[in-house]
């Protein structure tokens, strides 16, 4: 109650000082003295002269209409803004003004703390807050939500649309981003913004209003640096499916809707099918096949990615047994091991155990490994396992490899037995020369180190030829197959199968 009582006092003495500030009282103090003088004398006078300028030094109105950086008054706490945000959201009620409320958060502020120091950090706040308010009109209101977060409600116009909303915002992102000089340091900083125009807020609350922009602003630090989002309906309900989907995924997962589905890998030389990879697909009953891009993210947040690891491997393993069964020749299948699964101390024993519950020999599993993991891994757990993994038997496979700087000494440290070329460069190689030489100085590379080579993201007939003939051992991508469930393999192999006897093979000569 006293809180509110607070609050309550605090938006008075917002609004006396707005109009104590406008010019139209400044315009009318003289006429109020001379009045004063008319009325009640030389006194009357003397009193309103000593009166008025101690009212505005109590009031805290001179220093604030004074200085340019408070052009637009202070910057709210948290709950202030809320209250201005109020009171502007019901003066807009039934009038046709526009008015449009900016969430603006500096990308990464928790490592610029770690890295400058609190109070380098909480300089640039400082400094970054300055910006915001040297771009805005005076009646714009600005408020500080949290440590690096700042949010700024327009005040309201007759004529704001999407166009002046984004060039607002990008005038306020390249103010900000401004390199800061402190202390002879120079900081830069991005910032993510996002804004959401008041008539398209859902709900008539100014915290819907406010979480509305918050909602863009997070759109725009996923897809950042430096992004800029405005606030759609379409956000709100991606948000609410993304939110659903950290509730749902752990049942999920126990319920079987998470399987792989298996992509082919096939020799350049022979045409054969040498493996398959095992990529996850989450069936959801009511929203169709959500793909991991969308998932994983839920999965590793809730603490889940060891248990998706074997959910993948059980069905891995399944599959293999199955191919067997109908003695179709599947020789392994690759499966993505992220790095926290790596660390886990007691892997091999998981791994073991699971190859032996399924009689199948070590060499039937790839272990799909980043090439980033690799690279930055100063974990020792991580290191024994892969080396344990491959002491065993299993293969493992650089995933990625070009994007994550894996020095030569890792590479044999890790005994990799195969790198997997990224996308990046597969793609339009049969077009372009550029691609075609960092290829060969991979395949080289893999050559001297007695590495086996696999393409990934092979799209054409045109790329899958001049793979085959620089020499890449393995190639996957939709040009041969797109992943697929386990039910339309068999089909598949014997159909590829089949094809391989009728056609004579089409990679033949090697370029060196
Ligand atoms: P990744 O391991 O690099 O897998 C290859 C991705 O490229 C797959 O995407 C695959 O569908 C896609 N792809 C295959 N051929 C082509 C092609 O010709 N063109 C293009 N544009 N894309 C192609 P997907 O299935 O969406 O998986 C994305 C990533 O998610 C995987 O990248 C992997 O890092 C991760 N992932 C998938 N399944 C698992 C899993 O079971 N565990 C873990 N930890 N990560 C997984
Ligand atoms: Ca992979
Ligand atoms: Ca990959």
């Amino acid at each position: 109650m006293a809180g509110k009582g607070f609050h309550q006092l605090k938006r008075w003495h917002q609004r006396a000082l707005d109009v104590m500030r406008s010019p139209t009282a400044l315009a009318f103090l003289p006429a109020l003295c001379l009045g004063g003088f008319w009325l009640g004398g030389e006194g009357a006078l003397m009193a309103l002269a000593g009166a008025v300028p101690c009212l505005y030094l109590v009031m805290g109105g001179v220093a604030r209409a004074g200085g340019p950086s408070a052009m637009v008054g202070d910057i709210a706490d948290r709950t202030t803004f809320e209250d201005i945000v109020s009171d502007i959201s019901d003066a807009m009620e039934d009038s046709p003004r526009q008015s449009a409320l900016y969430a603006i958060a500096i990308e990464d502020f928790d490592m610029l703390v770690e890295r400058y120091g609190q109070t380098l950090a909480d300089t640039v706040v400082e400094r970054t807050g300055q910006r915001i308010i040297s771009v805005l009109r005076s009646a714009d209101r600005v408020g500080q939500l949290a440590e690096g977060r700042f949010a700024v409600c327009l005040a309201p116009v007759r004529n704001l649309d999407l166009e002046s909303c984004i060039q607002l915002g990008g005038r306020m992102q390249v103010a900000i981003e401004e390199p800061i000089s402190v202390d002879g340091v120079t900081i830069y900083v991005t910032v993510g913004i996002g804004f959401c125009q008041r008539e398209r807020a859902p709900g008539g609350l100014a915290s819907d209003w406010i979480e509305a922009a918050a909602c863009a602003m997070r759109v725009a630090l996923r897809r950042g640096p430096s992004g800029l989002r405005a606030f759609s309906d379409q956000m709100r309900q991606e948000t609410l499916n993304r939110a659903a989907l950290y509730d749902e995924v752990g049942g999920a997962l126990d319920g079987g809707q998470i399987v792989p589905w298996f992509q082919p890998q096939i020799c350049t030389e022979t045409g054969k099918v040498t493996g398959f990879e095992a990529l996850a697909r989450w069936c959801h009953p009511t929203r169709g096949m959500i793909s991991p891009a969308e998932f994983l993210p839920a999965i590793e947040q809730s603490g889940l990615l060891e248990r998706l690891a074997e959910v993948m491997m059980y069905h891995s393993f399944a599959a293999l047994k199955a191919w067997d069964g109908a003695k179709i020749s599947v020789p392994h299948v690759g499966v993505n091991f992220a790095g926290t699964e790596l660390s886990n101390p007691r892997l091999i024993e998981k791994i073991s155990w699971e190859l032996d519950r399924f009689d199948l020999q070590p060499e039937r599993l790839a272990v799909e490994v980043l090439e980033t993991v690799v690279a930055d891994t100063g974990d020792d757990v991580i290191t024994r396992n892969i080396a344990s993994l491959s002491e065993m038997g299993c293969q493992i496979d650089l995933d990625d490899f070009g994007t994550g700087n894996a020095s030569i000494a890792s590479i044999q440290r890790f005994s990799v037995s195969r790198i997997k070329i990224d996308r990046s460069f597969v793609m339009k190689a049969d077009r372009d020369p550029d691609q075609q030489r960092m290829i060969s100085a991979i395949l080289t590379m893999a050559e001297r180190l007695g590495v086996q080579t696999l393409a990934e993201g092979v799209e054409t007939v045109g790329e899958h030829v001049l793979l085959a003939q620089l020499g890449c051992d393995h190639v996957q991508g939709f040009g041969i197959a797109w992943p697929m469930p386990f039910d339309q393999t068999i089909e598949w192999l014997h159909a590829h199968n089949t094809k391989l006897k009728e056609v004579p093979r089409i990679m033949t000569g090697r370029l060196k």
